[in-house]
């Protein structure tokens, strides 16, 4: 059982309502709204116009430049209009309203079914045109990570199960009902990157999940499984870089830098299935808590929100308000008029007034967030700086070193909004926003 870093929080309530419970497939929507920013990066060019037919797996939309995903169909049916529409992650953006005819058709798939014939460049090619992307909430571009990966050159692949935000339990689910799928995935980067190991980094608490996936993987020299204390936020990459491999990511670099690539479990998946059937990203695997529902469901790609809770169990309704993502790091929304992306992993139902956001007072310099900030920053500062305007300092003390993980925030008494104001910061400096995950 493994840990290296200093700092972090033990959270309470690990577990949840939905932790145990099996997945089980959303009833189709009557219609998706499917955003074209389904990623990090630049959003997908529409391919696609009112009253233009689809299937399951139709492409809609385009990659646009180098840090982009294609998009692609979730139900069969027609094309509505495409809309300005909430997006789960704040504002809003261009989407691709689809009304569904509730047959279910798909595309013709066609993949490599023998994977040791298809050579690495092709693989790259069947990662970008499925869509993939990073789905433990990042959503960055799987065929571009993978391509600086190669580039680089790697010797470690670590496969991501440590879930340790509170209440998410969907990666804990996909371990479980298929260790095997997850376990193909990681052969798979494994081969392309002529990587020397492939590790599957899991939380202890999800000894069930560990137990699959030994199984999976006990005929592979090259391949295993390691625990993880339940520390939060071991899931950060370069904090799990450094508990698996010792390595310490640079200031301002990449896992590549010390030999390492991250993927999340769910991600191995979805590689697995691109490239071995074809089958684009169309569906993932979302938590959903609160109000009495709960549960882990398959969800197609542009699910509103609502009808998802409705399915769930729950009512989201007036009055009810919702954290897309993990309640550490997840994004407040007052409505459930928002869809399901690429990249949500849970659905958090609130009452409205539920004590989320309380609001800020003044810093009382007890040094809290700094004992805890697992990036060894000074939270407190840094936020100062932002505050007046003064990037130049925030940028000094190491706003570019954050992983947005929250810890800050979670234990300042003050209860100061240090993400949202990192993140405004991270913004004004043109700093990427954290992809870690
Ligand atoms: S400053 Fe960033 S890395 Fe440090 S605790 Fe806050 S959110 Fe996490
Ligand atoms: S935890 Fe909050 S109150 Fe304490 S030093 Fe940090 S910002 Fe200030």
């Amino acid at each position: 059982v493994a840990t290296a870093f200093g700092g972090g929080v033990r959270l309470k309530d690990r577990g949840g309502p939905a932790s145990g419970k099996a997945v089980v497939g959303v009833p189709v929507p009557s219609r998706v709204i499917i955003h074209l920013s389904q990623h990090a990066g630049t959003p997908a060019l529409p391919l696609v116009k009112p009253g233009d037919p689809v299937k399951i797996g139709t492409k809609i939309a385009e990659a646009d430049g180098l840090v982009s995903a294609p998009v692609h169909a979730s139900v069969s049916g027609r094309v509505r209009s495409i809309v300005d529409h909430p997006h789960p992650a704040g504002s809003s953006g261009a989407a691709i309203e689809i009304e569904s005819d509730g047959r279910q058709q798909w595309v013709d798939l066609t993949g490599w079914r023998d994977l040791t014939s298809a050579d690495p460049e092709t693989v790259l090619g069947g990662v970008k045109q499925a869509g993939v992307v990073g789905l433990g909430g990042a959503a960055f571009p799987s065929h571009v990570k993978l391509a600086a990966a190669r580039a680089a050159g790697v010797d470690t692949v670590i496969l991501n199960g440590a879930e340790c935000e509170p209440y998410l339990a969907a990666d804990h689910r996909i371990m479980v009902e298929n260790a095997a799928g997850v376990a193909e995935g990681l052969r798979v980067l494994v081969r392309i990157l002529d990587a020397r190991a492939g590790i599957i980094a899991v939380g202890r608490d999800k000894p069930d999940a560990v137990s699959c996936l030994r199984q999976a993987v006990k005929d592979d020299a090259g391949l295993g499984v390691k625990e993880l204390r339940g520390r939060y936020p071991q899931g950060a990459e370069k904090l799990l870089v450094k508990t698996i491999t010792g390595k310490e990511v640079p200031s301002g670099g990449l896992p590549t830098d010390v030999g390492c690539l991250v993927h999340n479990v769910g991600t191995s998946v979805a590689i697995h299935e691109a490239v071995k059937f074809g089958r684009p990203l169309v569906n993932r695997v979302v938590t959903v808590v609160g109000a009495a529902g709960g549960g882990n469901f398959r969800v197609p790609i542009g699910t509103p929100a609502s009808h998802l809770v409705g399915f769930a169990g729950g009512e989201a309704g007036s009055g009810q308000a919702l954290v897309l993502g993990g309640p550490m790091t997840g994004a407040f929304r007052a409505t459930a008029d928002v869809p399901i992306v690429k990249g949500t992993t849970g659905v958090i139902l609130l009452p409205v007034g539920g004590g989320r956001e309380p609001e800020p007072g003044p810093c009382i310099r007890c040094g809290r967030c700094v004992d805890c900030c697992p990036m060894g920053l000074m939270p407190n500062q840094i936020v100062r700086f932002v505050e007046k305007g003064r990037i130049d300092l925030a940028g000094e003390y190491g706003l570019a070193d954050c992983i947005e993980c929250g810890v800050c925030a979670y234990v300042c008494p003050s209860k100061i909004r240090h993400v949202y104001i990192l993140r405004r910061g991270k913004a004004a400096a043109g700093v990427e926003r954290e992809t870690g995950r």
